[in-house]
């Protein structure tokens, strides 16, 4: 079963090699050509070899029957002449006359050997034998009777024959000897051999035959052959030794043996005898030329080696040149591809080879280089962009990451320790939103830089995480080292920084974590910092160190907003009301509502302690929604008891930045059927500064929906009266800080008072808020303040509360008023 596999799985391997390999098929094109080649060249040289061959077949044989014809004639005539000598010996002569029968059998014996003849005979003048060499005389009897004929009848007087003596044939010549009377004959011979087969084939190149037969009805055999034997006899068949009298091509045939055709042409040596001879045995002896043809089609040895050798060295020069070739294509491709696979493995360092080329390869190796040139740029931009901030040219969040966990990864071999630091400018955005984004990027790369001067060490790394947020890394740098360039940092923020004529101050919120104490792998110790960073940002008490307690107090978060939200479902909130009073008239002119949480265990909490958190987690959101549709309700419940006052109601930086939140007041004032000139939403400063753009944008479509606004805490914040001017706002209510003191502090009371002004000469109505006794009181409406809330008239209480305050309120007020006429008129009198 293997043995039938193997070799088809080896053509499949070659194949498959073929396939793989443009090298492998150039050669085996360029050798399977050549041998197409070779082989038809081969195939046309035998062609045209077979064709001479057989038409100069007949010529040849006849050529050959000629050459053996003189063959023949030349052995005659020597042994004509050694017959001739003898006839005329001296010696042989007497002796013949003297029937000297020893001296005659002696002669002969000498002659015959002189000569190489085998036969010498003496006949009488009737050609009876008288004595011979060696063999019995009546061997002689009926051979030379015909060869006795023709000498007689010969004008020269001798005749030469082919004979069979004893079934063999010999070449005979019989000579008279005379005295001057003829006294007798001199008989001459020896046998056809192999010689004369030899003598065919170097003279003529033919294979010579010699058939005989010894009567007309026994087959023939071979007396002599330069072939094997059994091809001769089968030479001999078929019946085609034709009667002397046959044509020439009659006598040329083409026989085939055993698979190899012959060209043959026989002749008669010893015809049989005519019709009519009826003493005749008819014995005879045939001549056959043969030529193989194959053979002679077959091109010479000297041109099949010389056409093997041309295929052979053919071969090499093929091989070879072919080789150079497919190495002169594939070379370059095989460069190309490595090059390739380089650059798919990143390297695009490597120059490409074989550029200098004039030829496809050469372009298509320039093309590679362009493409290899171009991405490596690209590549290394990314790179840049990757872990490069473009704006400052210092590392960012990625390679800072990588580079804490580096430090860690250095660290854990040995003793030390390796802190972060992350900061968070302070009003960042505001800079940006008042001064521009091109300003804010000078800031930071400002910031960056005297980071960089803060930060000295090698090693040390600054980074730019993203916005306003920075980062350094201190190698090896405990607790302590932490803190003492958080301070640097924090004192090189001292000095406000001046840029293009503006100065600015600039502070930063600087949290701290060291590995291994606060994190163990780099994340948790870059979050750990945040918490630490945001944590510092609310205490605003300057750089903080991670603690545990600081992430506890964010668990606590994360269960207070929970608390708050069910807060808000199961119905803990309530709203109380602050009333606002007219200070001219001492009427009810409005009320400030405020939340409260009913906390089934703590109690009643106060805003202080949720608002915020809720301010940072945006769930302030929803508890202004829950407060605007409570005060709505809370409206209406006091029309229905005869009360029109307007409710005012708190927003948050959140609520400002929501672009649907005047939409969702719409919807609610529809669904409550009350008019939004009922309200009055109070917005800090502040919430305003955070995002300017898109505060006046929420601002300008309250407004137009009828919503009175109010600035809230004015004083505490940085903006000027004149900003204040571009905003929708038709109230301003003066912080309770510079009210509350305003009796005792000359300073607050001249704020109060020219705040009052301004604002009047800007149209709009002034509120006091934290009135807390009545020299307050008096004194605002000296300045002509118009509104009034504090707790010296009321706190903030249930909303049920309200219209039973409020007749208290105006009852106290009447009274008060009538004391106060009474007390006039007493002055009167
Ligand atoms: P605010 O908007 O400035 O509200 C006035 C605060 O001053 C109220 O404190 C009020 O009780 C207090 N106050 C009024 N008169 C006097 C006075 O004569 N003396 C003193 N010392 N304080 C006085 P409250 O109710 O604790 O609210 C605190 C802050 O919580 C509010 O300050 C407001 O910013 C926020 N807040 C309260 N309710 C809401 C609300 O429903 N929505 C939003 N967004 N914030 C609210
Ligand atoms: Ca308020
Ligand atoms: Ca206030």
């Amino acid at each position: 079963m293997s043995e039938t596999h193997l070799p088809s799985s080896r053509g499949a391997d070659l194949r498959r090699w073929l396939r793989s390999s443009i090298g492998a098929r150039i050669v085996a094109l360029f050798l399977g050509l050549l041998l197409v080649i070779q082989v038809a060249s081969f195939t046309a040289i035998s062609a045209s070899l077979g064709r001479h061959a057989r038409s100069v077949l007949p010529d040849q044989l006849e050529v050959g029957e000629r050459v053996l014809q003189s063959l023949l004639d030349a052995q005659a005539q020597k042994l004509t002449e050694g017959a001739r000598l003898l006839a005329a010996d001296y010696g042989f002569r007497s002796a013949v006359q003297s029937n000297d029968a020893e001296t005659i059998v002696s002669v002969l014996e000498n002659h015959g050997a002189r000569i190489g003849a085998t036969e010498t005979a003496l006949l009488g003048t009737d050609f009876i034998p008288r004595a011979a060499s060696g063999r019995e005389l009546s061997d002689f009897n009926t051979q030379i009777k015909r060869l006795a004929a023709r000498a007689t009848g010969a004008s020269s007087g001798n005749a030469s024959e082919i004979a069979l003596l004893e079934g063999r044939p010999h070449l005979v010549v019989l000579v008279p000897m005379k005295a001057p009377v003829l006294v007798g004959w001199v008989l001459m011979g020896f046998p056809l051999d192999a010689r004369l087969a030899a003598d065919m084939k170097s003279l003529a190149a033919l294979d010579f035959t010699l058939l005989t037969r010894p009567s007309a009805n026994a087959p023939w055999a071979t007396a002599v052959t330069s072939l094997a034997n059994e091809t001769a006899l089968g030479l001999a068949a078929g019946g085609w030794l034709t009667p002397a009298s046959a044509a020439e091509h009659e006598r040329l045939r083409s026989i085939s043996l055993h698979g190899v055709e012959y060209g043959a042409h026989s002749s008669w040596l010893t015809p049989p005898a005519l019709a009519g001879d009826a003493a005749d045995s008819g014995a005879a002896v045939a001549a056959v030329l043969s030529l193989s043809i194959d053979e002679a089609v077959r091109p010479p040895q000297d041109l099949q080696l010389a056409l093997l050798l041309i295929t052979l060295v053919g071969f090499a020069v093929f091989g070879l040149g072919s080789l150079f070739t497919a190495r002169r294509v594939t070379t370059p491709l095989r460069d190309l591809a490595d090059a390739a696979e380089r650059l798919g493995g990143g390297d695009y360092a490597t120059p490409m080879r074989g550029q200098r080329r004039h030829d496809e390869i050469g372009h298509l190796a320039q093309a590679f280089e362009k493409m290899r040139v171009s991405v490596g740029e690209k590549q290394a931009q990314i790179l840049q962009l990757a872990y490069w901030d473009p704006l400052t040219a210092l590392p960012n969040r990625v390679q800072f990451r990588d580079a804490v966990r580096e430090a860690i990864a250095k660290a854990a071999g040995s003793e030390q320790s390796v802190a972060v630091l992350m900061l968070d400018l302070d009003r960042f955005k505001h800079v940006n939103d008042v001064l521009g984004y091109q300003f804010g990027d000078l800031v930071l790369k400002r910031v960056a830089e005297r980071l960089g001067q803060q930060v000295m060490r090698e090693g040390d790394m600054i980074a730019r995480l993203g916005g306003d947020e920075f980062a350094v890394l201190l190698r090896c740098g405990d607790a302590a080292l932490a803190e003492s360039v958080a301070q640097r940092i924090t004192r090189a923020f001292d000095d406000p920084l001046t840029l293009e004529e503006h100065t600015v101050d600039m502070s930063a919120g600087i949290g701290m974590a060291c590995w291994p104490q606060h994190g163990n792998d780099a994340d948790v110790l870059l979050s750990r910092a945040e918490v630490a960073m945001y944590a510092a940002k609310r205490r605003t008490a300057g750089p903080l160190m991670y603690d545990a307690s600081i992430d506890a107090a964010s668990t606590q978060t994360l269960s207070l907003l929970t608390e708050l939200r069910q807060a808000v479902e199961q119905g803990e909130l309530r709203l109380y009301l602050q009333p606002k009073l007219a200070l001219d008239s001492g009427r009810v002119a409005g009320a400030e509502t405020l939340v409260r949480w009913q906390h089934p265990q703590r109690g009643l909490v106060p805003p202080m302690e949720f608002i915020p958190f809720a301010e940072q987690t945006g769930f302030i959101r929803v508890l202004t929604m829950w407060v605007f549709e409570e005060a709505a309700r809370q409206w209406l419940a006091l029309v229905a008891q005869g009360m029109t006052v307007t409710l005012s109601v708190n927003l948050s930086t959140r609520d400002l930045l929501d672009q649907d939140l005047p939409q969702k007041f719409d919807a609610l004032l529809t669904q409550h059927r009350v008019p939004a000139e009922a309200f009055c939403l109070e917005i800090t400063e502040s919430a305003i500064m955070d995002d300017p753009q898109r505060a006046l944008g929420t601002l300008n479509r309250l407004s137009a929906l009828g919503f009175k606004l109010s600035i809230d805490d004015f004083g505490t914040g940085y903006s000027s009266l004149a900003y204040l001017k571009r905003l929708p706002v038709d109230e301003l209510k003066i912080d309770k800080s510079f009210v509350m003191s305003m009796e005792t502090d000359i300073d607050d009371a001249k704020i109060v008072r020219s705040t009052i002004d301004l604002a009047h000469n800007m149209g709009l109505t002034v509120v006091a808020e934290g009135v807390e006794n009545a020299k307050v009181w008096e004194l605002l409406r000296e300045l002509n303040c118009d509104l009034a809330q504090g707790y010296h008239m009321g706190k903030p209480m249930p909303a049920t509360d309200f219209v039973r305050w409020s007749l208290g309120w105006e009852a106290r007020q009447l009274g008060s008023a009538v004391a106060l006429g009474v007390q006039g008129a007493a002055q009167l009198h």
